[in-house]
């Protein structure tokens, strides 16, 4: 009785979540100095795109199978050539179409360091339940890493890298992987990818993490950057009234 009715709450939590939560597909944010930020695809995982000052800039690309989602949204926003694709990290949820975005649209290919050879063989970093509950829950996950059409990186990065002539920087934040990293946007937006989850209404917490410490610390890296959104690699949008809150907790 107990824990049906505990499930049946529980079941009641994720469907508000799922009624309330924020549409992110096509909404746009503007910057102070001109960039857009728009949310081209969203289920599943949410592909990025970044305009501004004459530049066109893709963060992560989605699954394989929703290419011809992905190209369809491209052409829905006049699309043509595309500067440069900012991977937040290789998983296949992320880098399914890293290797055609950077063939069909020229797009210099950006990743950390930690992911780049994972990249180029076409290989899933990890996916490590974070916790020993999350161990459990998602005993069937072990060795779940699907492979990816391999793309080969034109740019890495150590800490920190901002695009030449503009105001896009990516962010070692890592933790759910080796070399997850977060992209700024004009101190406004921030790409997260999985360095936090928008899919939950009550925590941010990613149940896949490499070092569930250093995924603490990159909250923190987070929190210094100071944007007004956070937009996730999956879910709703967050705000830093809810880092902040997962920080005091983890503390
Ligand atoms: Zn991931
Ligand atoms: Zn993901």
């Amino acid at each position: 009785m107990i824990i049906s009715t505990l499930i049946l709450l529980s079941a009641l939590v994720l469907s508000l979540n799922v009624l309330f939560r924020v549409k992110l597909l096509h909404r746009t944010w503007h910057t102070p100095n001109g960039y857009s930020v728009t949310c081209i695809l969203s289920r599943l995982s949410n592909v990025y795109l970044v305009r501004g000052n004459g530049i066109t800039v893709l963060v992560d690309t989605g699954l394989a199978s929703r290419r011809a989602k992905l190209l369809k949204r491209l052409r829905h926003y006049g699309v043509e050539r595309i500067d440069y694709l900012l991977l937040t990290h290789a998983h296949f949820d992320h880098v399914g179409n890293a290797a055609y975005v950077q063939q069909a649209y020229g797009a210099q290919v950006v990743v950390h360091r930690a992911e780049a050879e994972l990249l180029a063989s076409g290989q899933s970093a990890p996916f490590v339940p974070a916790t020993r509950l999350w161990r459990l829950l998602l005993r069937s996950a072990r060795n779940f890493a699907p492979a990816f059409e391999p793309c080969a990186p034109n740019l890495q990065f150590d800490t920190s890298l901002t695009l030449p002539g503009t105001h896009i920087s990516l962010h070692h934040t890592p933790g759910h992987t080796p070399g997850s990293a977060s992209v700024l946007v004009d101190g406004t937006a921030l790409l997260t990818g999985d360095a936090l989850l928008g899919i939950f209404n009550f925590s941010i917490n990613n149940p896949f993490a490499i070092s569930a410490e250093d995924m603490r610390n990159s909250w923190k890296t987070l929190a210094t950057l100071g944007a007004r959104v956070l937009l996730p690699g999956h879910g709703s949008l967050k705000r830093p009234a809810h880092l902040r809150r997962a920080l005091r907790r983890a503390r």
